[in-house]
């Protein structure tokens, strides 16, 4: 069976609370931080002790959890979800915490990334009479834990983590426990933190979420990252880890830091907002240009262009204005308007661009068309020179762990040069950040080293039965 190669465009964030009487609330507020990880459904799953319950739906998560909805799971133990997904198959069905009943008893789990293996295993658990009701790589997991002959669920868990292959950071709720684990490449963040019990009879609550930025919400102080290939086991006795998988080479994800994630977030240890000023100026000195300005490309360009200001010492100045209350509806007008959906996020300031030779600054060039209408609209404002640095190099392959990015045929840096992008984007000059100083910028090698498929082609794991993967691009080669 081929898995559609856009099936794999999923992201999404997770968390996780033990041991606090409010769960479900800091659950909502947690995944509250972690919009930016996914804006198509969320849900949480909590338990009192005893009884599981469940509430997911589609769209945002300040919109589905209402104070009463969140009266109706409650308890002391929650973990929440937050997905977007460009499939098709977005729907409700497949929107997470999934929770089942199996010979384990209840269960309910959420999971962060994609397995580059599930169209293998689900196939072999197909032959094996499993029934399955989602299209979702997590439901997978729950098979294989509901079919594994170890006896306690820990082990359960770790056997089955053991048959999965790919981006997996995962959190498990039972009704007395929360297990939280990562894959074994260590490809997407995990993070936990601990809120000190304040009355004298309540411990600590433990916490768990995909960006320490859900930490800073709920009053949590970040203790680490849950490693690579660490299973973390939270119960009535207490904090448990242990590894389920011999070492692997990391491979972070990269566009983590590019891109993803928060720029408030300590992500592998790193923090964000210093890795994005860093690959700025490392950009400036692999690609300086002479200009008047320096313009961020809001929000994701914002603090690489900072870097890029500091080290080249061209004064950075806000010529593009974005709207954040930009919904998910929105009437227009009949007659066309020239780039209205780029206008409709980013307004340019005639007076600031005019006369200017302007460096406009970005996170990165998916398909292109967002930097041409952007150019397009810096040099109608009055621009007389328009230069782009984009803060990482040409993405020429899509991510299966866990990033949305388009097919190879429409990521313009796999069909096009760099000097044909600048044609079609109409820019004066293009530069992108180099793979090694962007390593540089992020501390690969430091305790870190970082997974950059999507600008070689270098899977780090073997990618089965996904539709448009090219055989060579597999596994390194
Ligand atoms: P485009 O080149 O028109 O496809 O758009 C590129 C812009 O989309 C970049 O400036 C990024 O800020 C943003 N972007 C890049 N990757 C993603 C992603 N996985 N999800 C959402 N937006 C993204």
């Amino acid at each position: 069976m081929l898995i559609p190669s856009d099936k794999l465009r999923e992201e999404c964030g997770v968390v996780a609370i033990y041991g606090h009487p409010e769960a479900s609330k800091l659950a909502y507020l947690s995944l509250y931080a972690l919009q930016h990880r996914g804006q198509e459904s969320a849900g949480i799953a909590a338990s009192n002790g005893e009884q599981l319950q469940l509430h997911k739906a589609m769209g945002l998560v300040s919109d589905i959890f209402t104070a009463d909805v969140l009266a109706l799971i409650p308890g002391s133990l929650a973990i929440g979800h937050t997905r977007y997904s460009t499939t098709g198959d977005s729907a409700l069905l497949n929107a997470q915490p999934i929770m089942v009943e199996c010979n384990k008893g209840k269960i309910a789990l959420a999971h962060n990334g994609n397995l580059t293996n599930a169209a293998e295993v689900r196939s072999h658990l197909d032959q094996a009479g499993s029934i399955f009701q989602t299209t979702s790589d997590t439901e997978v997991v729950v098979h294989l834990i509901a079919r594994s002959r170890e006896q306690t669920l820990g082990d359960a868990m770790a056997d089955s983590l053991r048959r999965i292959e790919g981006a997996f950071s995962l959190v498990m709720l039972t009704p007395d426990r929360i297990f939280a684990a990562r894959d074994p490449r260590g490809f997407r963040p995990l993070v936990m933190g601990r809120i000190s019990g304040q009355a004298a009879h309540r411990a600590d609550t433990i916490v768990f979420a995909s960006e320490t930025c859900a930490f800073d919400l709920i009053g949590a102080t970040y203790e680490r990252e849950v490693k690579p290939g660490e299973l973390v086991i939270v119960g009535p006795e207490g904090v448990h880890s242990r590894f389920y998988s011999a070492q692997q080479p990391q491979s972070s994800c990269i566009f983590e830091h590019v891109y993803f994630s928060r720029p408030d977030s300590i992500v592998f240890g790193k923090a964000v907002q210093q890795t994005r000023d860093a690959m700025g100026r490392q950009l400036a000195l692999e690609s300086p240009v002479d200009a008047d300005i320096v313009v961020p490309v809001p929000d994701s360009g914002v603090t690489a262009a900072l870097g890029f200001s500091y080290q080249s010492g061209i004064p950075i100045q806000f010529g593009l204005i974005r709207n954040h209350y930009v919904g998910r509806t929105f009437i227009e007008p009949e007659q066309r308007v020239r780039d209205f959906g780029v206008k409709l996020k980013l307004n340019p300031v005639r007076n600031v661009l005019e006369g200017k030779r302007v460096v406009l600054i970005d996170d990165s060039i998916v398909r292109g068309t967002t930097s041409r209408k952007i150019v397009r609209m810096v040099r109608e404002s009055g621009a007389k020179e328009v230069h782009m640095r984009v803060s990482c190099p040409p993405t020429i392959s899509p991510c299966y762990y866990g990033v949305d990015t388009p097919s190879k045929n429409q990521l313009i840096a796999a069909n096009k040069s760099v000097d044909e992008i600048r044609e079609y984007i109409g820019a004066d000059s293009l530069a992108y950040l180099s793979l090694e100083g962007l390593r540089k910028a992020a501390g690969d090698g430091e305790e870190h080293s970082y997974c950059t498929a999507c600008y070689t082609g270098k899977y780090p794991t073997n990618i089965v039965g996904v539709e448009d993967i090219a055989p060579a691009m597999a596994a390194g080669d």
